[in-house]
Formats: structure tokens, C-alpha cells, sequence
């Protein structure tokens, strides 16, 4: 599941691509905007805003997407092959005449006014890689219901935007809780670090082709993906458990020793993820 900062990459990386440039080849692939044409127009540019992708076209015109658990944006020189996946998992081709930008099995697309953005992410908390990031509104908003599990609060985009799967395991680790800890019952000494901490994860792989959160090469991340093998720290066996609400269950990863607090009984030797 792409990350914040996996998002804000392929912004960039669509920008680098398509900003300042106008369109010769357009083609959205879903059944909504198949007719729109937006070859002649423009980008002015392209922006991440929490794990949302905003592509700003000439003529107040938005193209919205999302990447969700698998879709990703590509950007080929012309003429080179595209190796995204195979062709009918194509929602949306966006080109000039240097390169062309693809976008695959994107969950998510549609085409709105720019000045309506604000219905695909209104909803959003403070953004982590944002120019609007609030450290005292995003503590806030996860501490609004004290009862909630602390990794769910993490993951849910109103509360602060750019967390997944993956910080959220190596949030908890660092916090020293577990991510079935109830938000209310974090230290508050740890609270005050959490806005911050979150952030520093963000921006030190926003510019990294390999995500780490340990600040050593080798060793990336410090829970996520690690079960069973021990714990960097105290060489506990890494545990691992599903969190959700029954609908949408994600792996997560904690070490029972540097993390105390609630957790599933059960767990799992292996889980791919
Ligand atoms: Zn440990």
C-alpha cells in the first residue's frame, strides 16, 4: 500500500514529466471521462496531497487519482516500451510529445474543476508532506476519540494524511506502544513527539528509492514485514496480527518486548503482505 511519501514521488515525478508542457495524447480508460479530451490543454502542475494525486490541467480542470493497495503512475520516454502491466489495466494515458505518463490500475480517477478539489480532499487531515502540515491539529485529531486503537487513528486520512500500512507498524515501534493501544492512553511525553516523528519518517524517504525508518542500510525497517525474526533492539521475536474493523484487515508488526501495551493473542509465523 503506497505511502505519503511514495505518493509525493510519483507527484514528482509526474510533474518533472508533464508540468509546463501541453498534451498531445490524452485517453482516461474509465467510463465517465472516456469522451474527455484533454490534448491542447496544459499542466500546470502536479501535487500529492496525502496519498491523493492532484494533476492540475489548463482551463481549471483536475485530474484526481488515487493509488490505493497496487496502482502506480509510469512515466516512459516516447517510443519506449511501457512495462506497468498489461494493457488492460491502463485507466489513463497523459502524454506531450517527449514523454508519456501512464497511469495503472488506479482505483480511483476522475476529472474535476480545480476549484472543486476540495470534494476529493477536503475530508483530509493536516498533510505530513504538505504545505499545510499542523503538528498541534493532527495530535489533535487522533487523541479526538481516546478509545480508539492508536494504529487506526494513525491510518485514518482525517486525522492526519499520509500514513499507511507500513509507517503505521514502525510509528507504533518508535512511540514505544502497541497499535492496539488505546489513543487516550499514550504517554503524554510520547503524544507531543508523535506529530513530528511522523513527519521526520515521511521526509526522510520522500527523496529515497528505499524506504527506511531505522537509519541504517541493511536493515530498513525496524518491525514491518520482520516477523518472526528478533527485534533490532532487545532480539525479541517480531510479532505480527491483522488490525482493522473486519472490513479492511492490515498486517501489522510489533515487538512485544519494546512495545507494551494490548494485543491479539494470536499471530502468525509468516504473512506476506
Ligand atoms: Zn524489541
Amino acid at each position: 500500500m503506497p505511502e505519503g511519501d511514495t505518493v509525493w514521488q510519483a507527484a514528482r515525478r509526474l510533474d518533472e514529466a508533464l508540468a509546463g508542457r501541453v498534451l498531445t495524447r490524452s485517453d482516461l480508460r474509465v467510463p465517465r471521462f472516456a469522451t474527455a479530451d484533454l490534448t491542447g490543454r496544459a499542466v500546470l502542475d502536479v501535487a500529492a496531497r496525502g496519498k491523493h494525486l492532484l494533476t492540475r490541467i489548463e482551463g481549471g480542470l483536475t485530474l484526481h487519482s488515487h493509488l490505493r493497495m497496487d496502482g502506480s503512475w509510469k512515466v516512459y520516454e516516447n517510443g519506449r516500451r511501457w512495462s506497468g502491466g498489461p494493457g488492460h489495466q491502463i485507466r489513463a494515458i497523459l502524454g506531450n510529445t517527449d514523454r508519456t505518463a501512464v497511469g495503472y490500475r488506479l482505483p480511483v480517477l476522475e476529472l474535476l474543476r480545480t476549484a472543486d478539489e476540495h470534494r476529493a480532499v477536503g475530508h483530509l487531515g493536516p498533510d505530513l508532506l504538505g504545505p499545510d502540515w499542523d503538528p498541534d491539529q493532527a495530535l489533535a485529531n487522533i487523541l479526538q476519540d481516546p478509545t480508539r486503537e492508536l494504529g487506526e487513528a494513525l491510518l485514518d486520512q482525517r486525522n492526519l494524511a499520509g500514513i499507511g500500512n507500513v509507517y503505521k507498524s514502525e510509528l507504533c515501534f518508535l512511540l514505544g506502544v502497541t497499535p492496539w493501544l488505546p489513543a487516550g492512553a499514550l504517554p503524554a511525553d510520547r503524544a507531543e513527539k508523535l506529530p513530528a516523528l511522523a513527519k521526520r519518517l515521511l521526509e526522510a524517504n520522500r527523496d529515497r528509492p528505499i524506504r527506511s525508518t531505522t537509519g541504517s542500510r541493511g536493515q530498513d525497517l525496524f518491525v514491518y514485514g520482520r516477523a518472526p525474526r528478533p527485534c533490532l533492539r532487545c532480539r525479541t521475536s517480531i510479532r505480527v496480527a491483522d488490525q482493522g474493523d473486519g472490513s479492511r484487515e492490515r498486517p501489522t508488526y510489533w515487538c512485544p518486548t519494546c512495545q507494551p501495551g494490548p494485543a491479539p493473542a494470536t499471530t502468525r509465523r509468516r504473512h506476506t503482505n
